[in-house]
């Protein structure tokens, strides 16, 4: 229990960037994240080069990071886009090149589904970029026939 009297959850939080300083942006998002209000940064993954998959522009910087939180699944949501917003994100088009697209993929064992936030999050079964680093975190979140529909994309660990 915290000193807002609500339990501490899990959560899983998949960070990517691309353009600008990529390594830079995520590692302060990183810093910002466990610097929030009701969240501990418990846990970051190595950062990973993807090229884009269903985007453009350079290759992509990826990391997933634990934390424990006090806040709720939205309030949680609301503290990644203003940590997205203050990078400079912009939303041209979809699937747009990113300065930092931070999505939660996990909220302990809750399932959302609601309009503006889906948990567990609908498509990261199939992206090795969020796989490969919450596997090298979180083993047991990810079993073996998960990262082998995932083995064709290619991923760097940095
Ligand atoms: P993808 O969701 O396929 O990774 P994206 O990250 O590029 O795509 P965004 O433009 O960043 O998509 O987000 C679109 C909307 O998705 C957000 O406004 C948010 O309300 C909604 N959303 C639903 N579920 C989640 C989630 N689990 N994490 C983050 N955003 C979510
Ligand atoms: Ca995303
Ligand atoms: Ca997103």
């Amino acid at each position: 229990m915290s000193d807002t009297g609500r339990p501490e959850v899990t959560a899983y939080v998949a960070l990517g960037a691309n353009l600008g300083d990529a390594a830079r942006t995520l590692r302060d998002a990183l810093q910002t994240l466990g610097r929030t209000p009701g969240i501990r940064l418990t846990q970051a993954s190595s950062l990973y080069q993807t090229a884009p998959i269903d985007s453009s522009g350079p290759d992509y910087l990826n990391a997933v990071a634990e934390v424990s939180t006090t806040l709720t699944a939205p309030g949680l949501l609301r503290a990644l886009q203003a940590i997205e917003n203050a990078a400079g994100r912009e939303r041209p088009y979809r699937n747009a090149p990113r300065t930092l697209d931070l999505d939660l993929l996990l909220y302990g064992s809750a399932r959302i589904d609601s309009p503006e936030l889906t948990v567990p999050h609908p498509r990261m079964w199939e992206r090795a970029f969020v796989l490969v680093p919450l596997a090298e975190m979180a083993p047991d979140l990810v079993a073996a026939d998960r990262l082998s529909t995932v083995a064709g994309q290619a991923i760097e660990r940095l």
